[in-house]
């Protein structure tokens, strides 16, 4: 078996692993794109003409561990040959989100060419072990900030590698999906491929989702005029919030447009939890009455950062006469994006955040694994042969984190019990 680490060894996002038997099959685990540095777009080297194709010649099957940008981004680029697998409520979220980019100018071709290829994807089903060429592929639902992502289970040439994607154990269901795969990892493992994003991060214990939502009730309490910036992609967090206003007071209006209301629509589909009342905001219809009811109950409102966006705040605090001293913004995302001295500063983002003279409030937690969570799984999977950490910066490194396993962590090609290892 050949396993070839394309982009990840030294970059979070963009990433591309790709496995093949001695027999001729090849598949990829992710075909995602390079992340952008703040608000400069995304430089790609597979944008270039016959970059891709060169990549995908001979790849028979394309496994999608979850929607995130950085791990599915050329879905329309890849010829009909290679076959796209990703979940199914994964593949219901991405459509909702390239429908709603049809409606900017800008994105509006792009978003067609990806619906097409979207409607050639085939839906995997979790923990249903399926055979393509000689590699069995088995996809193990985990939590992420991304819904119905998964790791993948690889058989190939008597070799049994599990490819984690991003994962984390903090978040709903979070040791409950670990819990299972590790009851699954007491087959043997011999290389474990893991997602590294918190290795060079400062060590600072991670509050989970459910923490989260005793902190929101708390913030709740305290505004009766609250906007959230939160992804529209990450179930766990409009799922923290929405519990917490309902928690919080039954009477409080809880906002979305219809974009984000769809997403959830998909989200309620996969959960047992209580969804109900969000209102669909729409300034030109039936907003007036709502707006009456927000300026007496108080409300919850997600934003996201537009134009559209921008109006209908304004519109609100206008024409129902609440002063912004009087309002709580809660921004739920990566705080890096509002730090002027962090790469990853979004001046934009930045300005719509401090619109107005709000009072503004950070939650959030990552999506992504914890150091522990990280030596955890590295342990518990205790491979025969190699750990190859990937989706991590440079600077980071599993060695920090003193693993008690008994084979060693690879960064580097190299050949070892029959397992070609290449690191591009
Ligand atoms: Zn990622
Ligand atoms: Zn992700």
């Amino acid at each position: 078996m050949k396993i070839i680490i394309h982009r990840g060894i030294d970059q979070i996002g963009g990433c591309i692993t790709e496995i093949a038997s001695y027999g001729g099959t090849k598949i990829l685990i992710d075909l995602g794109h390079n992340l952008p540095d703040g608000d400069k777009s995304s430089i790609d080297s597979l944008e270039s003409p016959g970059s891709l194709d060169d990549l995908l010649s001979g790849v028979s099957h394309i496994f999608y561990s979850h929607y995130h940008n950085d791990h599915l981004g050329f879905e329309a680029k890849v010829s009909t040959k290679t076959i796209q697998h990703i979940g199914a409520l994964s593949l219901s979220m991405v459509r909702n989100l390239r429908s709603h980019m049809t409606k900017a100018k800008d994105l509006c071709k792009e978003a067609q060419a990806s619906l097409a290829a979207l409607n050639r994807f085939q839906a995997y089903i979790s923990y249903k072990r399926v055979q393509y060429g000689d590699i069995f592929v088995t996809p193990l639902p985990v939590s992420h900030s991304a819904i119905d992502a998964h790791m993948f289970l690889i058989e190939c040439d008597g070799k049994i590698v599990l490819h984690t994607g991003d994962f984390r154990d903090h978040g709903y269901r979070g040791e409950e999906l670990l819990q299972r795969i590790n009851d699954l990892l007491k087959l043997r493992v011999d290389v474990l491929i893991i997602e590294g994003t918190m290795l060079a991060r400062a060590d600072k214990r991670m509050i989970n989702e459910v923490e989260l939502q005793d902190q929101a009730i708390d913030l709740l309490n305290r505004s009766k005029y609250v906007f959230v910036l939160c992804s529209s992609m990450d179930a766990d967090r409009l799922t923290s919030f929405i519990m917490a206003a309902q928690r919080q007071n039954k009477k409080r209006r809880i906002i979305a447009d219809r974009y984000q209301v769809q997403q959830i629509i998909a989200i309620k589909k996969a959960s047992s939890k209580p969804y109900n009342g969000i209102f669909a905001y729409n300034y030109y219809n039936e907003t007036r009455i709502e707006l009456d009811r927000m300026k007496r109950y108080g409300f919850m409102m997600f934003v996201r950062n537009s134009k559209t966006f921008e109006k209908n705040i304004d519109d609100i605090l206008t024409e129902a006469a609440i002063n912004p001293h009087d309002v709580l913004f809660i921004y739920s995302q990566f705080m890096g994006y509002l730090l002027k001295e962090h790469k990853a500063f979004k001046i934009d983002l930045y300005n719509f955040v401090h619109r107005h003279e709000w009072n503004i409030v950070h939650l959030h937690t990552s999506g992504h694994a914890s150091k522990e969570a990280i030596k955890t799984l590295c342990e518990l999977a205790n491979p025969t042969t190699a750990i190859i950490p990937i989706h991590k910066e440079g600077r980071g490194s599993l060695q920090t984190l003193n693993l008690n396993v008994d084979c060693p962590i690879i960064e580097y090609s190299t050949v070892v019990n029959d397992i070609e290892i290449i690191i591009k």
